[in-house]
């Protein structure tokens, strides 16, 4: 169990989460689950929402786990007919499948600062940027297109992006990505003005930097003290800090109650620390 941010009440609502076995949106798939929603945990790696459903269906939630890559439409169609069968039609998508790939990231920052035998810009492949171009923006519009059809039906629904900081103002090295959620962040715009008039509001949240598995190595060094990199980012960072993935649930419960977020559709909602607002000086 965790401690909701919010009490909203999502009793009946089926809730379809892609990328549900990954840090963000594994704590969103709880919270929903916490919340009442009947939650669809739709992930590439079907062991993690497997584990993720079994755990939440043994503290006595609803949740299913899915195997699903979201830039398979046809994979999606099926799965889209399994959660029907399984739960029932979508009121809620929280498209969460995404992230960067080394492919698409250079060795150095600067190009004055290239390395010989490094990758720098120059290196970098068209299938590598191709890669990260897809899985953030046709990987949240396929589900999209598949899901929210539930949502014209029934004319009401609600979306809910990820977008990043990096949408803002783009971070050195991964060109591909911050284009990619700036496009995100456009196309979040985009969905909502088209479907308006459906009844159904898109929204994003725009996180800033977490603190992941993955990362930790690069952000702390042995004894807890913050790398050179990490020094850079906590310098830019108001707070003087890190996101935790709990810090984003409050805003997602928000944004995706109809009675809490009527009038609210084509927000980007920065969780940053800050980061996005500084300037720098
Ligand atoms: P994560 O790597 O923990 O989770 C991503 C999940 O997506 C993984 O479980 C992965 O298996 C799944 N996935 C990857 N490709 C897929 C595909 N083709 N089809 C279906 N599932 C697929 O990442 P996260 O940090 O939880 O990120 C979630 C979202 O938040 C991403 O869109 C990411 O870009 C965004 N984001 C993350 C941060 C951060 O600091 N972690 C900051 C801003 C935005």
């Amino acid at each position: 169990m965790i401690n909701l941010p919010l009490n909203i009440d999502y009793t009946g609502k089926v809730v379809v989460i892609t990328g549900a076995g990954g840090l963000i949106c594994g704590a969103m798939a709880r919270a929903f689950a916490q919340s009442g929603a009947k939650v669809a945990a739709l992930d590439l790696n079907e062991a993690t929402v497997k584990a993720l459903a079994d755990e939440l269906t043994s503290e006595g939630f609803i949740c299913k786990g899915y195997s699903a890559n979201v830039l398979d439409k046809d994979a999606l169609e099926s799965v889209h007919q399994m959660v029907l069968n399984d739960l029932g039609t979508c009121d809620i998508l929280v498209n969460g499948a995404g992230g960067n790939n080394p492919r698409a990231t250079t060795d150095n920052e600067y190009q004055h600062e290239a390395k010989e035998g490094g990758k720098s810009f120059f290196d970098l492949s068209p299938e590598g940027v191709d890669f990260v171009f897809k899985l953030n923006f046709q990987g949240t519009l396929l589900p999209t297109q598949v899901f929210a059809k539930d949502m014209v039906d029934k004319k009401n629904g609600c979306i809910l992006n990820i977008s990043s900081m990096n949408a803002y103002t783009p971070l050195t090295k991964i060109p591909a990505y911050s284009a990619a959620k700036a496009g995100i962040s456009n196309f979040t715009q985009w969905l909502a003005t088209h479907f308006a008039g459906t009844g159904i509001r898109c929204n994003a949240i725009a996180p800033g930097f977490l603190v992941s598995a993955q990362n930790r190595s690069l952000l702390f060094n042995e004894d807890g003290t913050p790398t050179p990199r990490s020094a850079k980012i906590l310098k830019g960072t108001p707070m003087d800090r890190y996101v935790d993935a709990s810090e984003l649930l409050g805003a997602t419960l928000f944004l995706c109650d109809d009675r809490s977020a009527s009038a609210i559709t084509g927000v980007v909602l920065p969780i940053d620390c800050g980061f996005a607002s500084y300037s720098g000086v």
